[in-house]
């Protein structure tokens, strides 16, 4: 029998469509090539230690508002999270003494930052006032597909206000915002290292509405950590996709998305198996949707525009330490990050980002024991080519580079390892089933904001992306966003 979806992989875009469509009634089936759900928000165990894959960071987990995107994905399958506040976003550790918390309280934040620019006070709380706004337009209207009309509409009439705030915001760049009003080059950099640190380009080519949500959900919804690990999001959606009915299919890799007469309308798996659907959806990348599943030389002529415009992001080497808790003084927050010099912020080995999710839930590892996940980007390139054994040196040279650069702000790190497994953009072009590794798309030059991120429909009929090579891009609630719109868009192509 037909399927009315089947959606390629199950990366939280891909299950917040699969979940949405299910409680809407239609017939859903994920295929995934991993053993399970969740990819870069996906966790793995040794030794008694369960490590998040990559994100840690997570919002959209909050209560108010309607920014909660993933908890709202949750409830709407009849599932739940608990959420375990944390009241630092990052500890900074940057240059030039540049020592900083982002508390989760907006005016303790404001008044560290002032603290260490005191002559920028004014620029300061304009350009994170002017993030709040942005933030109040998208938290005032439900989040859905922008390709919708009647949608588009209904907000229009009900939030006149927000809509006009958010076109306004839409072309615009942070950067340029935050230069409208900040004139100090270390408080610039600073605000280049807010933004790269979850969009890996600068504040110039980091688009507003992104840093607008991310500068100020912070403060309100919060950073908050899954109970039991990043895993749990992903298995909670699959729990409530089986309970509406949805099916889910591990180890099956897709290999070829079917077309007739140039709609999509089914897909072959790498064991020859045929499914049909009314509607496809792929949450794998752009680069994998249109140069693998796809002949890469029918690529329909705005993927090519596409590509013109965006890059793959690099990947990263990933150290996955088990230590003892003496290790970290009383008080160490979860998140760090750790630069020495400004000029090497975006290259490789330069910014060294730093989880310690046992601060949150010691349940991650044996009693007396933390795990801190500390990963950095690297590009694919410096790991090809090498036989086994220069592989693997390669891996512990550059693990042991970054363990020495962590003793600065955990001294006694490397004496009390228990545990260290070593990713690079290998492990993660792997497991993750991502071209290259890649983190994502980014802006190959100054782009116009947000402008040219695709939304979900592709110019093949019946085929949609989804996920972090949609708008509104990477992180675990921005794709969940992009599963909303995408889900609410086909919803109304099948009329359910
Ligand atoms: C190291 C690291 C740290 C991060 N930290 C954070 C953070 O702190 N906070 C945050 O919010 N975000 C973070 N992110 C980003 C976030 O994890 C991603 O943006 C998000 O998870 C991407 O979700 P997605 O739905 O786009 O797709 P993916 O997670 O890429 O999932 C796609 C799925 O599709 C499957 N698939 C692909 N091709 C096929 C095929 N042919 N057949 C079948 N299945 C297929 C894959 O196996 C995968 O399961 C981090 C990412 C990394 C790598």
């Amino acid at each position: 029998m037909t399927n009315d979806v089947i959606v390629i992989g199950s990366g939280i875009g891909g299950l917040v469509t699969a979940t949405q469509l299910a409680a809407k009634g239609a017939k859903v089936l994920v295929l995934e090539r991993y053993l399970i759900p969740g990819s870069s928000a996906g966790y793995f165990e040794r030794q008694g230690y369960r490590f998040d894959v990559g994100a840690s960071m997570i919002f959209g987990l909050g209560q108010n508002g309607t920014t909660n995107l993933l908890t709202r994905a949750l409830s709407a399958v009849n599932v739940s999270q608990e959420a375990i506040a944390d009241p630092v976003q990052i500890h900074y550790h940057l240059p030039q003494g540049l020592d900083l918390k982002v508390d989760r309280v907006y005016e303790k934040f404001l008044q560290n930052l002032i603290a260490h620019f005191p002559h920028e006070e004014q620029g300061i709380r304009r350009f994170y006032d002017e993030c709040q706004k942005v933030f109040k337009c998208l938290n005032s209207m439900d989040l859905l597909s922008l390709e919708e009309p009647r949608y588009l509409l209904r907000v229009f009439f009900q939030h006149p206000l927000a809509c006009l705030g958010l076109a306004k915001y839409l072309p615009q760049n942070a950067g340029d915002v935050a230069r409208r009003y900040i004139k100090d080059l270390q408080l610039l950099k600073f605000i280049d290292m807010e933004c790269y640190c979850w969009s890996v380009v600068p504040s110039d080519m980091t688009p507003m509405i992104n840093a607008g949500m991310v500068f100020s959900d912070r403060h309100y919804g919060g950073v908050n950590y899954p109970k039991g690990g990043v895993g749990q999001i992903a298995q909670k959606l699959v729990e409530g996709l089986e309970k509406a009915g949805g099916k889910i299919q591990y180890q099956a890799r897709v290999t070829k998305i079917l077309t007739e007469r140039g709609k999509a309308v089914g897909v072959q798996l790498a064991n020859g198996k045929v499914y049909r659907g009314k509607r496809i959806i792929s949450n794998a990348t752009r680069w994998d949707t249109f140069e693998r599943l796809l002949p890469v030389e029918e690529m329909p002529r705005n993927e090519k525009k596409w590509q013109q415009n965006y890059q793959k992001s690099p990947s990263f080497l990933s150290l996955h330490i088990g230590v003892k808790e003496s290790v970290l003084p009383a008080g160490t927050e979860c998140h760090h990050i750790l630069l020495e010099d400004w000029q090497k912020m975006t290259a490789a080995e330069g910014t060294v980002f730093v989880s310690i999710p046992t601060l949150l839930d010691p349940d991650l590892a044996p009693n007396g024991y933390h795990i801190i996940h500390a990963f950095t980007p690297h590009w694919i390139d410096d790991w090809q080519k090498l036989s086994p054994s220069e592989y693997e040196a390669k891996k512990e040279e550059a693990a042991w580079r970054i363990i020495d650069r962590l003793e600065k702000i955990f001294p006694g790190l490397n004496a009390a390892l228990d545990y260290l497994e070593v990713g690079t953009p290998r492990t993660h072009r792997r497991f993750l089933g991502r071209e290259d590794g890649t983190y994502g798309p980014i802006p190959r030059r100054k782009l116009r904001g947000l402008l040219s991120m695709p939304f979900n429909r592709t110019a093949i009929p019946g085929l949609y992306c989804v996920g972090d090579s949609t708008f509104p891009g990477q992180g675990l609630n921005a794709v969940a966003f992009s599963g909303f719109a995408c889900a609410h868009r086909i919803a109304v192509d099948l009329g359910l």
